[in-house]
């Protein structure tokens, strides 16, 4: 296979592993409890 999977994350040009996007974003996709980023962000602390 040739087919070479990026990471979907805007900008980001590493090597998809998981679910489209690179260890790096997919880390960061579970700790966030989503896998998207929406310009919606809620201050709860
Ligand atoms: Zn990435």
């Amino acid at each position: 296979m040739m087919t070479r999977n990026l990471c979907s994350i805007a900008g980001c040009t590493h090597e998809a592993e998981e679910a489209g996007m690179c260890g790096m974003h997919f880390t960061a996709a579970l700790v966030h409890g989503a896998f998207q980023y929406t310009a919606t962000s809620r201050s709860h602390s």
